[in-house]
């Protein structure tokens, strides 16, 4: 069998697709919304590719990704291609509803769960496939968009999710999806036969799960599956992707196989050297993906050089790319006219990022005489870089190295427990919330009035502490055990820190999309972190003086600030996490030197950014427990620790929350009908809980009886003296009428028991 191709040499695995001025975002919500219809809404989807296609074909890439376009998710469109929505949904006849009720739900029908896709801040939907799915090919969308991308004139190379990540990544109600993959890879050949038939010469299989630890069992399968795929004649030359880590068993695996391509994240660990090794690369295109597709700092082209040159010695032929799809990055550095000089000359963002691919590219082919200036250039933001006094603040690095294992550690939890106890005179059965209220519409106004200049940052507060104080009366009047302010100066809960830090900046239109329509903007973490202001003494403080009970100090840790920015790649993410719980630790110190007797740090996103491969967890684990430690130690143990995690399964890091050694722990545990207790006791866990008594993700009521039961249930695996009483998250999506009522009933619910 020969299937005829020729390699390419500049390429990107995928593209955004919310528009750079997020256009697709407000076309979407108008279609929501019923202000426009789907062909307004497919008329600035058309207009959206064909600008990026135009983009890169003026860059120079010779190889375009087409069908990373979406609607709302790339794991969704891979269900309907292959006709594994859930039933649920098939009563609702229009395709485009239909696919907007499985991303989103309806009144009646909820929607597919949503999670994070590998160790990024992009949200892929959950599949759900079992036994019962039948699979049926459509793949409408993707052959329009080729044919769209072909008149147009564009070097199309189709991209679908391989078969292996698909179904590792679906959930199913019995046994593992991956057990359905015989009846699905016929599918796949035929979507192949059909691509080849439309005019493809390329198609990009990604299969990210790769990079994970599979089974000797799921190896072999790497090989079956792409040994049957590669077996026809009638298909394109097949790209297999791999990105966010390094393939290791699975390369060789692939390697033996006859797809003609495969792509390789250098950016996250892979060894050039190694994959050079592999014997049977030599008859492959490697894609080598050397520009970081998911950070924002400009290449060192050098060393991308040197790994290029290692792979050209044992590769057929080697194509620049970028290490992942740019999905994950801003489109451009063009509208960024807010960031000083030097600092946006260390950057690159996606078109950047793209010139890169083709300066490689073209030093590859022409040698490196023909792109000299582009590499001076490179070099000189290097040098800035690595000179520029934000980096290297001597008095943050000199604080560091005066540290030792004592500035982490606190009393035993018991000794503490007692302090506290009598510090706080609590009740049996503390009632509390997260941190957030309502984000009403007069706080979003307040903002966009500052924003504007419409008000001036006195009147700001002016209306802040006003919501601060109905807040706080609110809570008085519902009976709360523990207060807190309710964040309405958080624009959020990373990007207001953020701000107020040193080492960080801001993009003025960096936004990136997080899911479906929603997108964020995170911020730059370019420098040595250091607090040069207290970030929240003025409104907890504030908040303490309207009220006798214990008002919570409210603050981000260190490795959920990490995990939403773009983080500095010249140091070990270990060394960034020190810095911040360094600056995290001052405010910590200074709320309680104010009078706070409880300071909560929220590490939503603790669990986010363990590493895809179990051997690099312990040491990822062990350095994000001590940067919490570091930053929450430096308190008397009178004063109470919280922390509050956004998530239920804990997996790998159930023994990591024991290390934090809070005082208390709020989770999320409504869905999961407390089964999290039991998890959290048998790793060992024996400090304060509060497992969320109600899911505040939906806009119902809990009723007393409800939030009861969830208590006693509660009690049968944790003793009353440990068990708090709370929701399950931060109320700020929620309406203050559901709020009010929710919490009127835990109170009650507490009371009672009691
Ligand atoms: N304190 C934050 C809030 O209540 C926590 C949010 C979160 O866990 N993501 O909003
Ligand atoms: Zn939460």
């Amino acid at each position: 069998m020969t299937v005829s191709h020729s390699p390419f040499t500049a390429t990107v695995l995928g593209l955004p697709r919310i528009g750079p001025n997020r256009e697709l975002k407000r076309a979407i919500e108008s279609y929501w919304a019923g202000r426009a219809d789907a062909e307004h809404l497919r008329a600035v989807a058309r207009s959206l590719r064909a600008a990026h296609y135009a983009e890169l074909r003026a860059a120079g890439m010779d190889s375009v990704p087409v069908g990373t376009f979406s609607y709302y998710d790339q794991m969704l469109d891979t269900a309907v291609l292959f006709g594994a929505l859930p039933p649920r949904v098939d009563a609702i006849s229009d395709p485009l509803d239909r696919y907007f009720a499985a991303a989103r739900g309806t009144d009646t029908v909820a929607p597919l769960e949503m999670t994070k896709w590998f160790d990024t801040n992009y949200h892929y939907l959950v599949p759900e496939i079992d036994a019962g799915t039948t699979f049926a090919l459509h793949p409408d969308k993707l052959l329009g968009e080729l044919a769209e991308a072909i008149e147009l004139g564009v070097p199309a190379r189709p991209v679908v999710i391989g078969p292996l990540t698909f179904l590792k990544l679906a959930k199913s109600a019995d046994g593992p999806a991956l057990d359905r993959l015989p009846d699905l890879l016929p599918l796949y050949r035929e979507l192949l036969a059909g691509l080849a038939d439309a005019g493809a010469r390329w198609v990009q299989l990604d299969e990210p799960i790769l990079v994970t630890d599979l089974t000797e069992a799921e190896i072999a399968l790497v090989r079956d599956t792409y040994t049957e795929l590669s077996a026809a004649s009638d298909r394109p030359a097949i790209l297999v992707a791999t990105y966010f880590g390094h393939p290791d068993a699975a390369l060789s695996a692939l390697a033996d196989t006859g797809i003609e391509g495969v792509a390789l994240d250098f950016t996250a660990g892979t060894d050039p050297a190694a994959v050079a090794a592999v014997p049977a690369l030599a008859r492959k295109l490697v894609v080598a993906g050397v520009v970081d597709g998911r950070n924002i700092w400009r290449t060192d082209l050098d060393a991308a050089l040197t790994t290029l040159g290692t792979l050209l010695g044992s590769a057929d032929a080697v194509a620049v790319a970028s290490s992942c799809s740019l999905l994950h990055v801003p489109y451009s550095l063009t509208p960024e006219t807010g960031l000083d000089d030097r600092l946006r000359s260390w950057l690159a963002f996606g078109a950047e990022k793209v010139d890169e691919v083709k300066v490689l590219a073209t030093a590859i082919t022409e040698g490196t005489t023909a792109v000299a200036t582009e590499l001076a250039a490179a070099r000189a933001a290097a040098a800035s870089r690595r000179a520029d006094p934000r980096l290297h603040d001597a008095r943050v690095r000199a604080r560091l190295t005066a540290l030792d294992e004592s500035d982490l550690t606190r009393s035993p939890a018991d000794a503490r427990r007692a302090l506290q106890h009598e510090h706080l005179d609590l009740p049996l059965l503390p009632t509390t919330t997260i941190g957030s209220y309502p984000q009403t519409s007069a706080i979003r106004l307040a903002r966009a009035a500052l924003r504007k200049g419409e008000i001036d940052e006195a009147e700001y507060v002016r209306r802040m502490r006003a919501e601060i104080a109905e807040v706080i009366a609110l809570q008085e009047r519902l009976g709360l055990d523990v207060l807190v302010h309710g964040e309405p100066e958080r624009n959020d809960m990373v990007q207001y820190f953020a701000e107020l830090l040193d080492g960080f900046a801001a993009t003025g239109n960096g936004w990136v999309q997080s899911y479906g329509t929603r997108c964020v903007r995170p911020p730059i973490l370019f420098g040595d972190v250091s607090r040069p202001t207290p970030m929240t003494l003025s409104w907890i403080g504030y908040a303490q003086s309207l009220t006798d009970k214990p008002v919570k100090g409210m603050l981000t840790g260190p490795v959920t600030i990490l995990a939403w920015s773009f983080v500095r790649d010249d140091q070990p993410l270990a060394d960034t996490a020190r810095q911040v719980a360094l600056a995290i630790r001052d405010e910590t110190v200074g709320l309680e030197a104010q009078g706070a007797r409880i300071i909560q740090v929220d590490e939503p996103a603790l669990r986010e950014l363990l590493p895809p491969r179990a051997s690099d967890q312990p040491a990822y684990l062990r350095w994000s427990v001590d940067a919490f430690r570091l930053a929450t130690a430096g308190v008397a143990d009178t004063t109470q620790v919280h922390t509050h995690l956004c998530y239920s399964e804990f997996g790998e890091v159930i023994s990591a929350i024991a290390g934090l050694d809070a005082d208390v722990t709020s989770i999320e545990a409504a869905r999961s009908h407390m089964e999290v207790l039991d998890d959290l006791n048998a790793a060992g866990f024996a400090l304060g809980v509060g497992p969320g008594v109600y899911d505040i993700h939906s806009p119902r009521v809990p009723s007393v009886e409800e939030i009861t039961a969830s208590l006693t249930a509660a009690l049968k695996a944790v003793p009353a003296e440990r068990l708090w009483v709370n929701p399950d998250c931060g109320l700020k999506t929620r309406g203050p009428v559901e709020v009010e009522a929710s919490l009127r009933n835990l109170v009650t619910a507490a009371a009672a028991l009691r």
